[in-house]
């Protein structure tokens, strides 16, 4: 079956007589038992929630994974891959993650003695020298996000098994439509289902993958012990959301890829950052180990006053942190998703503060195009009027 048509086709609600064609929201904490000293399959929604379960089934399958599991945030998700690490073991990280991300490394796991190590993931060899028998866990995104770098998955996961360490990909900015790391040799691929599964800006909802049985067994532990996985109701929004996943982004990537060239030929742009064009470092390689370059992409103009005035004069790209959904957005990483990433982390990524990101939406390309043309327009004219 090919993935339009695996995106729509699953059991929606099994074993239920009815038969409804959407899934049910099981909106119950708690489920009665037949006897006193055994339970169903089902006995509580923290440890297990039919809703939820169809949802979680549906993401193994579309990863090519065997079990899914879906989290609260996509933080809660990365909260729980940590939660496999114990005191002294160490993260080898690329350095142009999530802010989020960084923040949780820097901040929240260092307090049980967990250490994280950055590095270049674009530079395997960086990552050879850094890796160490402590290393348990090697954690990249791709393309990344805001810098949209190309690792490369493959290696990874040489790099880290040659060590005896587990690789863990954060494929929210691809989705499984366009990226599937197990099949490239990750142990845990993870979403911030915020994005691209949900589509719409109006779920907060993490997912990990895995394929391997006690790895799953070690991931389901922690979500009932930490009580962090998804509501009914989230779960819900999840599974319709994920029905359009293909059409919305085949159509948000043909306009990703459109501006980002109306991008490239403007002289008042500095540098653009998409590797679905020919001229980006990253475009062999995202060809070679994905299906597309997404709809995420990244602009310098040169001058922090000309980024803002540009994010701010545009009407269809509204000032949002967050990617994926249906409308396009925009921001400064800088100032927003990535303002609690640590200042000397900031230093060591060089993110560049006039740096603008934008997730392109479903609106039609000429608007979109011509929006961001009066936008550099009068972003332009503001700054020479005021020098
Ligand atoms: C948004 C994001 C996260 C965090 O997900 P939440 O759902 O906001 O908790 C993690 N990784 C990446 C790449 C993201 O873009």
């Amino acid at each position: 079956m090919k993935f339009a048509s695996r995106l729509v086709s699953f059991d929606p609600a099994p074993g239920d007589r009815f038969r409804p064609i959407s899934t049910p929201i099981y909106q119950t904490a708690t489920f009665e038992q037949q006897h006193a000293d055994s339970f169903g399959e089902y006995d509580y929604s923290r440890s297990g929630n039919p809703t939820r379960s169809v949802l979680e089934k549906h993401l193994a399958t579309l990863e090519n994974g065997t079990r899914g599991f879906c989290f609260s945030s996509g933080m809660a998700a990365i909260r729980t891959v940590t939660g496999l690490l114990r005191t002294g073991d160490e993260i080898l990280a690329d350095s142009d993650l999530y802010g989020g991300t960084c923040r949780l490394f820097s901040k929240v796991i260092d307090r049980n003695g967990i250490i994280v190590h950055y590095v270049d993931a674009r530079a395997p060899e960086q990552c050879e020298q850094q890796i160490t028998p402590r290393t348990k866990l090697v954690f990249v995104e791709s393309p990344t996000n805001p810098l949209l770098h190309v690792i490369d998955l493959r290696r990874m996961a040489a790099i880290a098994h040659a060590h005896g360490a587990l690789l863990c990909v954060d494929n929210s900015t691809m989705s499984p439509y366009l990226q599937n790391p197990l099949d490239l040799g990750a142990d845990i691929v993870l979403h911030s289902a915020t994005k691209f599964l949900c589509g719409h800006h109006d779920v907060t909802a993490g997912v990990i993958i895995v394929k391997d049985e006690a790895l799953a067994g070690q991931i389901y532990f922690l979500q009932n012990a930490e009580g962090s996985a998804l509501g009914p109701f989230d779960c819900f929004l999840l599974l319709r959301g994920i029905k359009t996943l293909k059409l919305r982004l085949d159509c948000q990537q043909r306009n990703a890829l459109a501006i980002a060239r109306f991008l490239a030929n403007r002289k008042e742009i500095k540098q653009v950052y998409y590797p679905g064009l020919n001229e980006d470092s990253g475009y062999e390689l995202q060809r070679f180990q994905a299906h597309g370059a997404g709809s995420v992409l990244s602009f310098t103009t040169g001058s922090v006053e000309v980024s803002k005035a540009i994010a701010e004069h545009a009407k269809f790209f509204h000032i949002t942190v967050s990617f994926g959904s249906v409308n396009s957005s925009i921001s400064m990483p800088g100032t927003m998703s990535h303002a609690s990433v640590p200042p000397e982390l900031q230093a060591e990524r060089r993110l560049p503060p006039d740096l603008v990101r934008i997730s392109v939406g479903i609106e039609d390309e000429e608007d979109l195009i011509g929006d961001l043309d009066q936008a550099i327009h009068l972003a332009i004219s503001s700054q020479s009027s005021q020098t």
